[in-house]
Order: structure tokens, then sequence, then C-alpha cells
């Protein structure tokens, strides 16, 4: 595995690349069974795999989330060379910044006018500008993204629609603890008590489908019901229970099973904000 430390190594060794296929897999670090799927699949389906980790600064609304981002860089490539991958990239900030760290507007429509858009000021910006910006510089065929962040996997295959990018967006289902909790670099930070706590977010919502609770609620009653229910374990507190249509990622009104839509969920536990979602139907 080559460990690419700045643009000019990363230049050299795509310029040894032609005539393969690339699979890009960005990620932030601390890495887990989910990010090893993503590169999993991009090792089945392209020559050739890269995997990035970089904390992109403009993503974060929160600068105490920021500087508290885990890192296990060390262990991160022991993992990545045993995988097999091929290249990881560690940029240096002026290799995607060379003018500071900004955002590039967008137009993402009502892909970001609801759940991780509202109050978290410019988070998908500053994701979408430092992955657009990552394409320009790899150029890959194809780039792995997680179901587990759908609103972000949607603004992604959005924005490479929008602005004709060559790179195909590849989705990748959840990986999930035993008791269900979606995996998550920030789970590092949970304490004992909260990571308990917060198995049981996954289970409640699981539980609700199961029974068919939709059948004689609305998305509002069933929201409302569903955060109660979280908001009983000492250690979680709901930011939001939506129901959205899964192609505009719009708030539904009424449940209707000929209208695919998903179930997201934020909850604070202790200083960790978690986020999760999967299909209703
Ligand atoms: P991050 O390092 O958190 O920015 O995540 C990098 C990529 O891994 C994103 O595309 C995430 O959606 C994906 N990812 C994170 N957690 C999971 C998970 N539990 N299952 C599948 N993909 C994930």
């Amino acid at each position: 595995m080559t460990i690419l430390r700045n643009l000019s190594e990363l230049n050299e060794w795509r310029a040894q690349c032609s005539g393969q296929t690339i699979g890009f897999v960005p990620t932030m670090g601390a890495l887990h069974k989910g990010h090893f799927s993503l590169v999993r699949e991009s090792m089945k389906q392209a020559n050739l795999t890269i995997v990035s980790i970089y904390v992109n600064p403009t993503q974060f609304d929160n600068p105490e989330d920021l500087r508290k981002y885990p890192n296990t860089l060390e262990s991160d490539i022991k993992e990545l060379k045993d995988l097999e991958v091929n290249a990881v990239y560690l940029p240096t900030p002026s290799d995607l910044y060379p003018n500071g760290p900004i955002s590039k507007a967008f137009d993402f429509g009502s892909l970001a006018r609801f759940m991780e858009g509202i109050g978290r000021d410019g988070h998908f910006e500053g994701m979408a500008t430092v992955v657009t910006k990552f394409f320009e510089l790899i150029q890959p065929n194809f780039a792995y993204f997680g179901e587990k962040d759908f609103q972000q996997l949607a603004i992604i295959t959005r924005v490479v629609q929008q602005e004709n990018l060559p790179t195909v967006i590849v989705p990748v289902k959840t990986e999930r603890d035993e008791d269900g909790m979606a995996m998550s670099s920030r789970n590092l930070r949970l304490l004992d008590a909260q990571r308990k706590d917060a198995g049981n977010i996954n289970k409640i919502l699981k539980k609700w489908i199961f029974r068919k609770g939709y059948r004689s609620s609305t998305p509002g009653e069933s929201s409302e019901l569903l955060a109660n229910e979280i908001s009983h374990y000492e250690n979680l507190t709901v930011h939001y229970v939506t129901f959205a249509d899964s192609k505009n990622l719009e708030p539904i009104a009424s449940f209707n099973t000929s209208t695919p839509t998903r179930i997201f969920v934020a909850v604070q536990c202790g200083n960790v904000r978690l986020i999760d979602n999967f299909p209703l139907f």
C-alpha cells in the first residue's frame, strides 16, 4: 500500500494508474467496519482502490466536535494495509484548500432543507466542497458512500449529476453493531452507559416498524411517540425523528406505501450527536 502524504505524491501515483479503473473511499479516519465495507465494495468493482483520511474542517459547525474528532491514524493505516488497499491519501490542508478553508456554494434543493440541513450551518456545503475537490484531484471512476449518511449520499449524487462529473456514486448499506446501533467513528467518544442507552435507538424504531405502527398513526404522531420513547433513556435527547420521502428527502404528510419512505433520527448522547436512518417502505 502506498501512502500519499501530499498532492505531488498523489499526482505521481495517479500518473501510474492509466488504463486502470479507480475506486475512491473518502473518510475522516477512526476507521471501523462501516468504512471497511465501502473499501471491500471498491476492491470488488475497481482495479485500484484509494482511501482518503482527512478531517474536513469546513463541514463542522461545532468547533468542539472538530477538536475532539477521534484520531486513530496508525491503526487505520495498518488495517487498510491488511485489506490490501492500493493507496491511502493523507492530504495536507493546502492540497484541498489552497486559498484557505472556504466552502463553495451549491444548490441542493430540498435535499438539504430538512434533518441534518437544519441546525448544522454549512455542513453539506463543506462536505460537497471537499468531495468535489477530491474528485478533481483523484479523478475516480467510482466513489463509495454509506447509507448511514443518507442525506450526504443523496446530495453528492445530485452534485455529480448537476456538475456532470464522470464519477459513479455507489451507495453501501449501513454496518451495525450487534445491538443494531449504526457504527460511527464518534461512537468511540461514548462512555459505557451512554453507549448502552444509544443501543436502544435502533431497537425502538425497528420495534415500531415491526408492529406496523404507521398503520394507526400519522407521521407527526409517530415521530412524537418515538421521540418520547427514546427520551426515556437518561443519556438520550432527541433532535428529530422524521419520516421523509427517500427521493426528495422532504418530510411526508401521511404514510403511503407507494412512496419510498425512510425514517431519519438524530439524538444527542453525552457530547456526541448520533444519526441513523433506514427504509420504512
Ligand atoms: P466518515 O469517516 O464518518 O466521514 O465516513 C466515511 C464514509 O463511511 C461515509 O460515506 C459514511 O457514510 C460511511 N460510513 C460511516 N459509517 C458507516 C456505517 N456504519 N456503515 C456504512 N458506511 C458508513
